[in-house]
């Protein structure tokens, strides 16, 4: 009998040059060089690591992926949402 390790794809986060990502629609773990597309448009091969003592530093949010997030699942969005273009001021008429 095998000792299945039991994965919630939901947490599963792609993390590459120090954010974390989402990725849309992951129906089952990813093979090792795999490429994810993820919700920002970044694509990179997959690769496993384990957590703990070989992550150095956390990984910061990507905003892109979050906010695609958001728009997707139907979650409201911040008018300050960091991912947001920032509102030029109107000029005086
Ligand atoms: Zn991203």
């Amino acid at each position: 009998m095998n000792a299945r390790i039991m994965i919630d794809l939901t947490a599963v986060h792609p993390v590459t040059n120090g954010r974390w990502h989402r990725v849309a629609n992951l129906h089952r773990m990813p093979r090792p060089g795999e490429q994810l597309i993820m919700m920002c448009g970044e694509s990179e091969p997959a690769e496993f690591v384990a957590a703990g003592p070989i992550i150095e530093t956390a990984p910061t949010t990507c905003w892109r992926c979050d906010l695609a997030y958001r728009r997707a699942a139907g979650i409201p969005v911040r008018p300050d949402h960091p991912a947001l273009p920032v509102p030029r001021p109107r000029p005086h008429a």
